[in-house]
């Protein structure tokens, strides 16, 4: 007897027991996947992916569309193995679960972060660092994310009701800025400015030279100052992160913070930074990068991100849509987060 005639019942019991069964239709996912470094993502139909031991599949509900997707398919870091499905900042429902998972249930909805797994056993992992670990796997980059209609998680990395949660390390790398400037107000950015808004400091936000519509956005979220990233406001600043990836912002920002202020570098990768003259560097300004997240980092940032009232501002596409939707977020006509809905 075959069941797979119910499985478009909308009645998610019938549908749990058919998923436990593992009755359902083995030609369920569709993923845009990174075939060769630079080419556009491909539509693809898989067999539905079974989870291990210890793993869970994930239904997506909605994949955040990211920079560092924009250096995933533009093979800016190294070790890409092909094919890829990028995204890794998924949002979805736990529809089946591995073995030894005690966790998560199926239904649960989870956030599956950027760090998809960590060795546990080197000198990193056992310091509580695990963000450096050396055998790290990242999700979209490493593994396969969440482009997609269903991705396979550990069920260890994936976060109760989550998001994507590695913009709260670099606010804790900023330390206690009462001026903190954000270079770059996009996905990232303009959650991060709410959260410090709430924290009562002062947020100066710098974008493209001539961007009205990402200096008029920060503003509405309560930026004290937002200008192009050449320019310098009034006092210097405490600290400031650069979210954006081009190089020349190291010494702008350096320039624009006072002495013992820091500047955070918070993307994976950068375009090189120009020579500049020692002079901004020198009083103690600290110029650090910060490197992917803790699990803790995210359970913390998903602890205070309701009590700030973060609203995102997000713009849905379809999942098929994910090579117009990178185009957009490369030429910059993104306000806020683009995510992809399957
Ligand atoms: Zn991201
Ligand atoms: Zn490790």
């Amino acid at each position: 007897m075959h069941l797979i005639e119910v499985k478009g019942s909308q009645d998610p019991a019938v549908c749990i027991i058919l998923a436990r069964l593992g009755c359902l239709s083995e030609k369920q996912m569709r993923a845009m996947v990174l075939t060769a470094p630079g080419a556009p993502l491909q539509m693809q139909e898989r067999p539905d992916p079974r989870p291990d031991d210890g793993q869970i599949r994930v239904k997506v509900s909605a994949c955040g569309v990211c920079r560092t997707d924009l250096h995933v398919v533009d093979a800016e870091l190294p070790g890409i193995r092909y094919p890829v499905i990028p995204g890794h900042e998924i949002v979805g429902r736990v529809d089946l679960v591995g073995s030894h998972v005690t966790t998560h249930g199926i239904g649960d909805r989870v956030g599956i972060p950027w760090l998809g797994y960590t060795c546990g056993v080197c000198r990193f992992c056992k310091e509580g660092m695990e963000n450096l670990c050396d055998r790290p796997l990242f999700t979209g980059y490493t593994r396969d994310g969440g482009f997609a209609t269903h991705t396979i998680a550990d069920a260890r990395y994936a976060f109760p009701l989550g998001e994507d949660g590695d913009d709260g390390r670099s606010l804790v790398m900023a330390g206690n800025a009462e001026r903190l400037g954000i270079y770059g107000f996009g996905a990232a950015g303009h959650i991060v400015a709410q959260i410090v808004r709430w924290q009562g400091r002062s947020v100066y936000a710098f974008t493209r030279s001539g961007d009205v519509a990402a200096q008029d956005f920060a503003r509405r979220l309560g930026a004290v100052w937002a200008g192009a990233s050449g320019e310098l406001p009034d006092a210097p600043l405490d600290a400031a992160i650069i979210y954006a990836p081009a190089g020349e912002l190291v010494p702008a920002a350096l320039r624009a913070v006072r002495k013992g202020g820091k500047v955070v570098c918070a993307g994976i990768h950068m375009s090189d930074i120009p020579s500049f003259p020692y002079h901004l560097l020198w009083e103690e300004r600290q110029l650090v990068s910060v490197a992917n997240l803790t699990r803790q980092d995210g359970l913390d940032f998903l602890k205070i991100a309701p009590q700030a009232g973060i609203r995102t501002q997000t713009t849905a596409f379809p999942l098929v849509e994910a090579n117009d939707v990178l185009g957009k977020l490369r030429t910059g006509q993104v306000l806020g987060a683009a995510v992809l809905k399957p």
